[in-house]
């Protein structure tokens, strides 16, 4: 396994629109193997293909469901992989939470998503299988999906803002206003 390197803001890869995967072999496995260990050193939850310059449809999530609070040495972390993945129904019920992202570092948005999806994907072999989500992961899910279409925060978020103190202050006004 690798560390890949992160695209970083201003980057068009991040705003192209991924192809699907068709191949489901060795190479495939170790870029997912090569995004599960980026995604933790880099101390994130999700990440997209376009994230690691692959323009493929295609993102991993850490499933950090049963994740106790502090992560002790050598655990054992629970990954799930999404490749062509579809989202097939949406909750109509809505929530906003602030979001960030491993190729915008400092940076927040305050994103408004539907609070639970069911998505369709592949696995590493092609299987295909089927998942309900809420909470963190279903956020996630959302977040990295939007990826592979080119989305990020920066087009989501009801406001965008850097991670400082005078940022925040920004944003909350945004909100209030
Ligand atoms: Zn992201």
């Amino acid at each position: 396994m690798a560390i890949r390197t992160i695209v970083q803001e201003g980057d068009p890869i991040l705003n192209k629109v991924c192809r699907p995967v068709t191949q489901f072999d060795q190479r495939l496995a170790t870029l997912l193997d090569d995004m599960h260990e980026t995604m933790i050193a880099a101390d994130g939850v999700g990440l997209a293909g376009p994230q690691v310059g692959m323009l493929r449809r295609l993102f991993v999530v850490w499933d950090t469901t049963d994740a106790p609070e502090e992560i002790p040495e050598g655990y054992e972390y629970k990954f799930i992989d999404f490749i062509n993945p579809e989202i097939v129904a949406v909750s109509e019920e809505t929530e906003t939470h602030y979001e960030g992202c491993l190729s915008f570092p400092g940076h927040n948005g305050a994103v408004t998503r539907p609070a639970a999806v069911k998505v369709r994907a592949q696995d590493r072999n092609g299987q295909w299988f089927e998942l309900e989500a809420d909470g963190l992961l279903g956020r996630c899910i959302q977040h990295e999906n939007d990826h592979l279409d080119g989305i990020t925060i920066m087009q989501s978020s009801d406001y965008f803002y850097e991670d400082t103190e005078e940022g925040r202050e920004a944003a909350r006004n945004a909100k209030e206003n």
